[in-house]
């Protein structure tokens, strides 16, 4: 899977737009958001693209092409952005000798670093948009609380699943995700393994 800045916009605004369905009507969809690996980004990015950068900071610097033409440039020192090879009248020798090389890696990294961000953004929105794939979550299943919660729905009906009534419950399953890490028990029930995972097989969610 490729990424570039501008399917990650595309990406944040489907986010968005799903977060917005989601407050409507939370439990329609059932759609997970596929935020992609975001690790094969930076072939597509070119260096002049520096969407975040105002270029706060530039340096004289000698860029040496592999066919070894030197050029003098300013190089952004946030975004790694080269400006036009600036004329050597318009430059001291001293200037020109004490100008460091220029950094070929710098807009990498940028670009790197501004992909990483927006990945951890989106995560953020995940966690809200889907808490119940957070790692928060999968912490809190592991909890005294959820083992508590846990018992008194199984005993609540008997030990038995509430989706088939045949079977033993060995699952506690959410109704909602309204109170996620706050439920109320009627917002839970007890079902079989079967029952549990025929119902997110339906429902589209991953179990
Ligand atoms: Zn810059
Ligand atoms: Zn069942
Ligand atoms: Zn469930």
């Amino acid at each position: 899977m490729t990424d570039s800045v501008s399917d990650l916009t595309a990406r944040i605004v489907q986010v968005q737009q799903q977060l917005e369905a989601s407050r409507a009507n939370p439990y329609a969809t059932g759609a997970s958001l596929q935020l992609g690996s975001g690790s094969s980004t930076r072939e597509n990015l070119k260096p002049s693209e520096s969407p975040d950068c105002c270029h706060p900071l530039e340096e004289l610097r000698r860029r040496t092409f592999s066919n070894g033409t030197v050029h003098y440039v300013r190089q952004c020192l946030s975004c790694g952005r080269a400006s036009n090879a600036i004329a050597r009248r318009q430059l001291s020798e001293e200037q020109m000798q004490q100008a460091p090389d220029y950094d070929e890696q710098l807009a990498e990294r940028y670009q790197a670093a501004c992909l990483e961000e927006r990945r951890r953004k989106l995560e953020r929105r995940r966690a809200e948009l889907e808490p119940w794939r957070s790692a928060e979550y999968r912490d809190y299943l592991q909890s005294p609380r959820w083992a508590v919660l846990r018992r008194r729905v199984i005993e609540r009906a008997g030990g038995v699943c509430e989706g088939c009534r045949s079977r033993a419950a060995v699952n506690v399953h959410h109704l909602t995700y309204s109170h996620i890490f706050h439920e109320f028990l009627w917002e839970l029930v007890a079902v079989c393994r079967e029952c549990h995972e025929r119902y997110h097989q339906l429902s589209g969610w991953a179990t």
